[in-house]
């Protein structure tokens, strides 16, 4: 058994955990999400990227939602990640 980091739930808990958090809608198109068989667990950030059962990391979504994220990054991270990124001016990195 791994020791469980500050802010961790466990995953038979945070489904509810998320649910109530979210109003029992879907994270992504706010579908309801009647009943918690509707609900899948989705990272926000891919597992991929960031190996972590965080549940800050951790929304839920119905299904479609979560087939169709899959393992992407979500689109208001990739634009927000943009609007921070160093503009590229092609003479090098300012620092
Ligand atoms: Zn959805």
């Amino acid at each position: 058994m791994s020791r469980r980091r500050p802010g961790s739930v466990r995953r038979n808990d945070v489904k509810g955990f998320l649910l109530r958090r979210q109003g029992s809608r879907c994270f992504y198109c706010r579908t309801p999400l009647l009943n918690r068989a509707d609900a899948t667990l989705d990272h926000y950030i891919p597992y991929t990227l960031w190996r972590t059962w965080w549940a800050a990391n951790l929304v839920v979504a119905c299904a479609r939602c979560n087939r169709d994220k899959a393992d992407r990054l979500p689109w208001p991270l990739v634009w927000l990640l943009l609007a921070h990124a160093p503009a590229v001016t092609g003479r090098g990195a300012a620092a």
